[in-house]
């Protein structure tokens, strides 16, 4: 373990503690989202894109496969995909 040093935090350090403090701050008020089965708990997954040769946001001219992290429901595995890409 290293000792805290008189060294000042840096920019993304103090961006990171700031975004700690305004997620404490939104979970007072947040109520937890059930899984359709009631459970309220879900594990991290990643799911895989794949990037067509032809899409023109993709530089490469090749395919390319992405990580894509999702969650789980931990008891009927049902996937929470927050930014709606594979959800059906
Ligand atoms: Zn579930």
């Amino acid at each position: 373990m290293m000792a805290d040093g008189p060294t000042p935090m840096n920019n993304q350090a103090q961006a990171q503690q700031q975004q700690e403090i305004l997620v404490r701050k939104m979970l007072e008020t947040a109520k937890p989202r059930s899984c359709k089965c009631g459970c309220q708990a879900y594990e991290q997954a990643i799911a895989i894109m794949e990037v067509s040769a032809l899409d023109p946001n993709n530089p490469t001219g090749q395919q390319q496969h992405l990580n894509y992290p999702v969650l789980c429901c931990v008891k009927c595995q049902t996937v929470f995909d927050p930014m709606g890409k594979i959800a059906k």
